[in-house]
């Protein structure tokens, strides 16, 4: 699909709000979509980024810029044509019976949980944790929110995990966990939920080629065996992904 640019708006100092025209609703939190941000060969292949909102014939993702193609992306204006194809993947998938979502977002993977948050009427509690201040800069209110950052600049100074582990709700073992960003931020969740008998799914990023499962250059292993991130995942449930 080519859709319109609608919006494309700072978030803080390091991530863009892009949206643009989605005519069909139809999609999971923590599903993702894939972007061609050229027409040229470089860069070829298409990006990934979570959806971050959907409805009224509108969806929005949030940007960080990391290499060339998240710069291109940025730098787009209102009017401009994209490049979207998706949603793929599989989204989150808590129980009906949890009481509350333990949300753990590490910088930009705070984005497929705004997108939950529109979607679901569950009490969720953020522990949202960056390296300093303008990592936190995506603006968004959950129904409780606890902050970190290595460097101490706002919230409690430390990992985001410790925050998540001071949290009484870390012993309520109908509690459900939810967590996306980084890599060993997603292992110490991981950890965290074997330990503490905490049942969770975690949303990896590993870097993809095609999004729909020909290429195989994202997988990971489980307890099942080798897995695709862009079709068994992105989403996987806590406690199976060998690190
Ligand atoms: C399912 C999924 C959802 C994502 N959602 C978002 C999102 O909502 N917002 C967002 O800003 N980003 C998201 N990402 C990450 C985003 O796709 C990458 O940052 C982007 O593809 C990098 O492209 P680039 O051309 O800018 O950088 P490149 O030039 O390709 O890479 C620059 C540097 O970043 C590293 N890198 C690239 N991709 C990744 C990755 N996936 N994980 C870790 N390191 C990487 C490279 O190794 C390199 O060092 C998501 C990734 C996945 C797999």
């Amino acid at each position: 699909m080519k859709p319109k640019i609608l919006r494309n708006v700072p978030m803080g100092k390091r991530y863009r709000m892009i949206d643009f025209e989605w005519p069909d609703d139809n999609a999971q939190p923590g599903q993702f979509v894939m972007i061609r941000v050229t027409d040229s060969v470089d860069p070829l292949l298409r990006r990934p980024m979570s959806i971050a909102g959907l409805a009224n014939g509108r969806m929005s993702i949030v940007c960080a810029v990391l290499g060339k193609g998240t710069a291109i992306l940025s730098e787009k204006s209102e009017g401009d044509f994209l490049d979207v194809t998706g949603p793929y993947g599989v989204g989150f998938n808590p129980p009906e019976s949890e009481t509350a979502l333990l949300c753990v977002m590490g910088g930009v993977g705070t984005a497929p949980f705004l997108f939950l948050k529109s979607r679901s009427n569950k009490k969720i509690i953020a522990f949202y944790g960056a390296a300093d201040k303008d990592g936190l800069g995506i603006q968004t209110k959950f129904d409780e929110m606890h902050f970190s950052t290595v460097d101490g600049s706002v919230g409690t100074k430390g990992l985001v995990t410790d925050i998540l582990l001071a949290h009484p709700e870390i012993k309520n073992k109908n509690a459900f966990l939810l967590a996306c960003g980084p890599k060993g931020m997603l292992k110490a969740v991981d950890q965290i939920c074997v330990r503490e008998k905490i049942q969770g799914e975690l949303s990896l990023e590993e870097r993809m080629g095609c999004g729909f499962g020909v290429c195989l250059g994202c997988m990971v292993e489980t307890d099942e065996g080798n897995k695709r991130v862009c079709v068994e995942g992105p989403v996987f449930k806590a406690g199976t992904v060998k690190w």
